[in-house]
C-alpha cells in the first residue's frame, strides 16, 4: 500500500481546500467517507494518493421526503435510505436498488455520495498485475478488449475503455431524473445525475465532471407521479453481494392499463448509468402486452457493441427491461 496522510479537516470549507479529485487515479489527494470501496483499492495498490482527506462528521446525513420531492444527505448510508418509510413506499425502485446492492454490512456503512463515485469493478482495473488498463495507467492500453469481457458494458463504450458502471443506485436515480448538489472551493452548483459521469472517450481515466476540490452534498430527486409504480431489476451471477450482468430500473406512469409516461435505465450494460429514451418513446401510450414490450425494448440495443464474452448481454437487457416494466405495471 502506498502509504498516505489521513487529514481530518474541522470543517467542511478546510476539507474543499485541500483540492481532493473524486475518480482520478492520479490524484495527489482524495476524499473517503465510508470508505468501503476506497479502502480495498488502497490495500490492492490501485489507488495511490499522497492524501486522505475525511468527510466523516462533515455532511449532512439527512433524508427529507415532501411534495417537492426527494433530498438525500450525501452521507446518509446505503441502509438507512433503503430502509426509510417514504422511500419504500413513494421512490421503491431506490430502496430495491440499494437493497439488491452489496451486503448487510456494508450497506451500513457506505454513504449516497461514495456509492455514485465507486470505482469499476473490471478486474483488469483492480489488479495491477495487469500493466494494460487506460483508466488506472492512462495510455497504458485498455486489457479488458481482446480479453475476458463478460462483465464489460456495450454501450457508451470506447476504443480505449470498456469497463462497466458499477453503481445500482445511479441507475435507478438517473431514471427519476435525479441531480446532485455539488460543493466545492469556488462555491455550490448542481449537476443533473446524467451528466455527472463523463463516457470513456480518449480519457477514461477522467470518471467525473467534478473538478478539484469538488463534493457531492446531496442528492435530489424530483416529485415524479411514476416514481411510486417503479420496480429495479437486478439480473446477477449469484443471489447476494453481487455486481450486475444486466439491471433495469423502470418507472411508469399508467393511464388505465395503458402507459401514459415510461422511465427507464440501465445498468451493468454501460460504461456510465444508461438511460434509453427511445424506449420509453415507443413505450408511451402502449400497453402492458408482452409482445409490446418487446417491440420497444429493441430500441435499447441502437448503438450497443459486445466484445465476445459479453454478447449476450444485448438481448438480456432487452428482456430485463421487458420483465422490469411487467413487474411495475402490475404495482398498485
Ligand atoms: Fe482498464 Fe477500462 Fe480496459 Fe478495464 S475496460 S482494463 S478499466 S481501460
Amino acid at each position: 500500500m502506498h502509504p498516505f496522510a489521513l487529514e481530518r479537516p474541522r470543517d467542511l470549507s478546510a476539507a474543499l481546500a485541500f483540492g481532493a479529485q473524486a475518480g482520478r487515479n492520479d490524484a495527489p489527494a482524495e476524499y473517503i467517507a465510508g470508505g468501503t470501496d476506497m479502502v480495498q483499492l488502497l490495500q490492492e495498490d490501485v489507488r495511490r494518493p499522497d492524501r486522505l482527506i475525511s468527510l466523516a462528521g462533515l455532511l449532512d446525513g439527512r433524508i427529507e421526503s415532501g411534495s417537492q420531492g426527494l433530498r438525500l444527505g450525501a452521507a446518509a448510508t446505503m441502509a438507512e435510505v433503503a430502509a426509510h418509510p417514504a422511500i419504500m413506499e413513494q421512490y421503491p425502485v431506490i430502496s430495491e436498488a440499494l437493497l439488491n446492492s452489496a451486503s448487510p454490512q456494508v450497506r451500513n456503512q457506505a454513504t449516497m455520495g461514495g456509492n455514485l463515485l465507486q470505482r469499476t469493478r473490471c478486474p483488469y482495473f483492480r489488479d495491477i498485475g495487469y500493466a494494460d488498463c487506460n483508466k488506472r495507467a492512462p495510455g497504458s492500453g485498455c486489457a479488458a478488449i481482446g480479453g475476458e469481457n463478460r462483465w464489460h458494458a456495450v454501450l457508451g463504450t470506447s476504443e480505449n475503455c470498456i469497463a462497466a458502471h458499477p453503481s445500482d443506485l445511479a441507475v435507478a436515480l438517473i431514471a427519476l431524473d435525479a441531480a446532485v448538489e455539488v460543493l466545492g472551493p469556488s462555491g455550490q452548483r448542481v449537476v443533473p445525475l446524467a451528466e455527472l459521469h463523463r463516457l470513456p472517450g480518449d480519457a477514461p481515466h477522467m470518471e467525473t465532471v467534478l473538478e478539484p476540490g469538488e463534493v457531492i452534498a446531496a442528492i435530489t430527486v424530483p416529485a415524479n407521479p411514476a416514481a411510486r409504480r417503479s420496480h429495479y431489476l437486478k439480473v446477477r451471477d449469484r443471489a447476494s453481494f453481487e455486481f450486475a450482468v444486466v439491471s433495469a430500473a423502470v418507472a411508469l406512469d399508467m393511464d388505465g392499463s395503458r402507459i401514459r409516461q415510461a422511465r427507464i435505465a440501465l445498468g451493468g450494460v454501460g460504461t456510465k448509468p444508461w438511460r434509453v429514451p427511445r424506449v420509453e418513446a415507443a413505450l408511451a401510450g402502449a400497453s402492458l402486452d408482452e409482445a409490446a414490450l418487446r417491440q420497444a425494448a429493441a430500441f435499447a440495443a441502437e448503438g450497443a457493441q459486445g466484445r465476445g464474452d459479453n454478447d449476450f448481454k444485448i438481448e438480456l437487457m432487452q428482456r430485463a427491461i421487458v420483465r422490469a416494466v411487467g413487474i411495475a405495471g402490475a404495482r398498485a
